[in-house]
């Protein structure tokens, strides 16, 4: 099985090496926002839309007249920045295309200028990248020292593209590999359901239980005192300056502890190290609309938090290459009102209750527990027949509680309507 795969490691840079990665960094942000405003111009006066292609030819006329300042950085870098615009333009026109159908219900986001402000950013490199022992070799640029050995795949690799980063400070290099890999042993295990929560990270059906780290609680609270002396301290100054960038160590901090829980979390669920009797045949999750529950102020902070998109990301692929299957209940399934035990459907289930008790067969369990259980049995339901897909059996129970004229439209964290936007790398395990 051929995978690409990412692989980011930490730069031990010299005071002349930052220069010339700043440059980098800063060539790839000016032609970005030059191609934007370019693209935007020629729209506005003569309705054409300006290509990646065309846009690096006029770059290129300019290099010599306005922007002789170009020469001293990879011609990579202003061409990689306009493949990114003609990505965040193909992304709009998506959206575009999906809130017309009504399937988005969030922003369509227009791409945006870069700003300085919001960090040095990072560039990309094609062509010949090498990468040794304890350092790599990128065009233009050359040997740059790496803090870790040993991590970055060395020998007979695919490398695609380099990516060199700026974050709270730190360089970072990631490579782009083209691998294969053995095709998994398929799975025998049980199907796990994993219903995702807010409190807590995720709630296996198994029992397994992925708490939000602590570290992130703390971590956050001194995020919320920083800003207030921020705004106390005189504009420009030294000390302003510190804290400024304490609140960016921070929020990268935050960050860095979120993606290690969320990486964690996965990996366990996935279990890839356990034979493959042990290892789930399929693990099903909640088809969530993400943006529309964003725009419910009270939750999203908390949601943002826990990172679903980027579970839903890690645990599609993590699935892909260990052998299990991935499935998505229908945002409608009632996870948290059916009872686990005899699939009655309840009428309400606030999210202050935490523990579900049936008034058919007396089951008193977990909420979470429950939900995450539901999601399982969606698994077993869609078996005998092939083509049924866990969707469309959650749709099948819920036009049976309809039929009962049981209201289950979804009112809580659970169950928010809409569907989420078809996004292919999701949906195609
Ligand atoms: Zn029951």
């Amino acid at each position: 099985m051929k995978i690409i795969r990412g692989y980011k490691t930490e730069l031990e840079l010299n005071n002349r090496q930052r220069t010339h990665c700043l440059k980098h960094a800063g060539a790839a942000r000016f032609t970005f926002n030059w191609g934007l405003a370019r693209r935007k111009a020629a729209y506005e006066a003569t309705g054409q839309t300006l290509t990646a292609i065309d846009l690096h030819k006029e770059l290129n006329r300019l290099k010599k007249t306005d922007y002789p300042w170009m020469y001293e950085v990879s011609k990579c870098a202003p061409q990689e920045a306009l493949r990114d615009l003609d990505r965040a333009f193909a992304n709009f026109f998506r959206r575009v295309k999906l809130k017309k159908t009504g399937k988005l219900r969030g922003k369509i986001g227009y791409p945006r200028f870069k700003s300085k402000r919001r960090g040095v950013g990072s560039f990309r490199l094609t062509g010949v990248i090498r990468v040794f022992d304890g350092h790599i070799q990128l065009p233009r640029l050359g040997r740059l020292k790496l803090k870790e050995r040993g991590y970055l795949p060395t020998g007979e690799v695919h490398i695609l593209s380099s990516t060199v980063s700026e974050k709270a400070g730190r360089w970072f290099v990631s490579v782009q590999v083209e691998e294969e890999i053995p095709d998994p042993e398929p799975t025998q295990g049980e199907p796990v359901g994993v219903d995702l929560g807010i409190s807590r990270l995720a709630m296996c059906s198994d029992g397994a239980v992925y708490e939000n780290p602590k570290a992130l609680h703390q971590a956050q609270r001194k995020l919320r005192r920083l800003p207030r002396q921020l705004s106390r301290q005189q504009p420009s100054s030294r000390n302003r300056g510190k804290t400024r960038r304490k609140i960016a160590r921070l929020h990268f901090r935050i960050a860095n502890i979120r993606r290690d829980a969320l990486h964690k979390a996965t990996s366990g669920i996935v279990a890839k190290t356990k034979p493959p009797a042990l290892r789930p045949c399929a693990v099903v999750l909640e088809d969530l609309n993400v943006n529309g529950m964003l725009k419910n102020r009270h939750l999203a902070r908390a949601i943002s938090d826990v990172g679903m998109h980027e579970f839903r990301r890690q645990i599609t692929y993590k699935t892909q290459w260990n052998g299990s299957d991935i499935l998505f209940a229908d945002p409608w399934y009632p996870s948290s009102k059916r009872c686990s035990q005899c699939g009655q459907v309840k009428r309400k289930m606030p999210l202050s209750e935490r523990t579900y008790r049936c008034e058919g067969c007396g089951l008193v369990i977990d909420r979470d527990l429950n939900a995450a259980s539901n999601l399982a049995q969606l698994h077993l339901e869609s078996k005998p027949n092939n083509s049924t897909t866990a969707s469309s059996v959650g749709r099948a129970a819920q036009d049976a509680a309809n039929a009962c004229g049981e209201d289950i439209r979804p009112n809580d964290i659970g169950q928010i309507s809409q569907k989420q936007e078809p996004n292919s790398s999701l949906r195609s395990a």
